[in-house]
This record gives C-alpha cells, sequence and structure tokens, in this order.
C-alpha cells in the first residue's frame, strides 16, 4: 500500500534527503515549505515531487494545506515535522521577537501539524509521526535559550502524544541531530564551527541523508512497536 508522507521543510538540507529516502521506500511524497521559491522549484525539478508552501507556525494555514494535500493526493499517513529556524543571540541580547518566532515555528508547527493529521491517523489505525528535535535540545547551548527550549519541548510534546496514539497504530517519536552539513551550519561562523567538530567523537559533520535512514525506521511499517523514542544521531557527540 502507498502511504502519504508529507515532510515539513522538505524542500532542502535534512528535509530534502528525509523526502528522498521516503520516496526510495515507495511512500507518496510531499514537501511543505516557508517561502524560498528559487530553491523550492529546483526541488521539484530534481525530484518530481510536489511542493506546497505555507507557514507551520501558523495554525490555520497549516489545518487548510493539509486538507489540501489529503484532497490532491491522499490521506496523510506520514508526518515528519522538520521545518526549523534558528534565532540565535545570548538572553540579554535577545527579542522576545526572537523567542517568539522560535517557540512558534519550532514547536508551535508539530502542534499545528498533529493537530491536522493526528486525528484521522487514529481513525484509520495507522499513523507515523516524526519530529526532528536537537541535540541542543537534550544539552543546551550558549545562545540559543529559544531554540533550546522549543527543541526540548519537541521532545517532550513527541513522548504525551505517543501515549495518546499507541492504541491507535499512531507512534510518534523524536530524532535528535547533532550537527549536520546542511545551509543551517553553514551559518556558523568557521572558527565556531571548527571548535563544534572537535567535540564531535567520529570526526565530522553529519550528512542530512543520514538522519533520513532514522526517519526510514522509525516510519515503516514494521516500527510499531517503537513510540516515544528519541533517537539521537549525533557522531557520538552526546550519549543520552
Ligand atoms: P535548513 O535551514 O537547511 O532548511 C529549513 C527548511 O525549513 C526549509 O525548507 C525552510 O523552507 C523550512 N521552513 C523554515 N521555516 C518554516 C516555516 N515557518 N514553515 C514551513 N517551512 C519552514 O534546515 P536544516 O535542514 O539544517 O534543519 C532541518 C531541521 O533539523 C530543523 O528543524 C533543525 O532545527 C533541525 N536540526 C538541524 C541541525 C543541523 O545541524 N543542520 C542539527 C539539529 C537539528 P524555505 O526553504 O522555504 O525557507
Amino acid at each position: 500500500m502507498t502511504r502519504v508522507a508529507i515532510v515539513t521543510g522538505g524542500t532542502r538540507g535534512i528535509g530534502e534527503a528525509i523526502c528522498l529516502a521516503l520516496q526510495e521506500q515507495g511512500r507518496t511524497v510531499v514537501a511543505n515549505y516557508a517561502g524560498n521559491e528559487e530553491k523550492a522549484q529546483a526541488f521539484a525539478e530534481r525530484t518530481g515531487i510536489k511542493t506546497y508552501r505555507w507557514d507551520v507556525g501558523d495554525f490555520e494555514a497549516s489545518q487548510e494545506g493539509c486538507a489540501r494535500v489529503a484532497a490532491e493526493v491522499g490521506p496523510i499517513d506520514i508526518v515528519v515535522n522538520n521545518a526549523g529556524i534558528t534565532r540565535d543571540g545570548v538572553l540579554h541580547k535577545m527579542t522576545f521577537d526572537d523567542w517568539n518566532e522560535v517557540m512558534r515555528i519550532n514547536l508551535g508547527g508539530c502542534f499545528n501539524m498533529a493537530k491536522a493529521t493526528f486525528p484521522g491517523m487514529r481513525e484509520r489505525g495507522w499513523g507515523r509521526i516524526v519530529n526532528i528535535g536537537s541535540i541542543n535540545g537534550q544539552a543546551g547551548q550558549y545562545g540559543q535559550v529559544n531554540y533550546a527550549a522549543a527543541k526540548s519541548g519537541i521532545h517532550g510534546f513527541t513522548k504525551a502524544l505517543a501515549q495518546e496514539g499507541a492504541k491507535y497504530g499512531v507512534t510518534a517519536n523524536a530524532i535528535a541531530p547533532g550537527y549536520i552539513d546542511t545551509d543551517m551550519v553553514a551559518a556558523v561562523p568557521p572558527a565556531v564551527l571548527d571548535k563544534i567538530i572537535a567535540r564531535i567523537p567520529v570526526g565530522r559533520l553529519g550528512q542530512a541523508s543520514e538522519i533520513a535512514r532514522g526517519v526510514v525506521f522509525l516510519t515503516s511499517e514494521e516500527g510499531g512497536f517503537v513510540t516515544g523514542s528519541t533517537m539521537s544521531i549525533n557522531g557520538g557527540q552526546h550519549m543520552y
């Protein structure tokens, strides 16, 4: 049976790798994105995957967007909440807007997407939800109280949702990536990045495809006994 999967923030970085890996598994994949049309169009041409633009931090837009996907492609069985942003800064310089945007998109997006899709999964008796957290949500990170709080919140959200979905065949799991070679990490100053890599036991950044393998496992037909877990994929940087 072809299951329909949606990957938020699916048009580049880790999200793109997740889309490709799920497509390779025979899933019918669609990718959501925020507004970078150039990247989204290039992604759609490269992969043949349908793209949908909306802000996952917007509750109504997420309900409408998922309803549109369901009508055009089919009921959504797999959700990968991957969309995320950073607005880094030490607390004494961080604005309320920096705090709020990261909470609204990174954590609020998971709620908005689950509200749009979990009831249908529950009714149909099968579903897979994977939320992309972060090593910085597990361990904290200087200059990231907003991001660490949102990602840590994702881990709690996942465990609570897993309990609600368990008897309906719906699993919810999180992946906590370490430092992965994407646009988000390219924004880190080189001197800081060198220090980060020095702390990774395997001695390198991770690849987006290495996160995607974890998503393939957690969304598989055989993955039904794995729920409420956090899979750390971080090169041994934080053993939690
Ligand atoms: P990128 O910055 O490379 O890509 C982010 C993606 O999210 C883009 O597709 C972007 O769309 C989309 N996006 C951003 N805001 C929204 C929004 N409001 N609504 C819908 N889509 C949105 O990120 P990465 O691939 O590096 O990261 C993916 C996830 O992994 C994030 O949640 C991140 O926090 C997490 N992570 C990343 C790590 C890393 O080292 N890279 C480490 C740990 C966790 P558009 O292109 O239109 O802007």
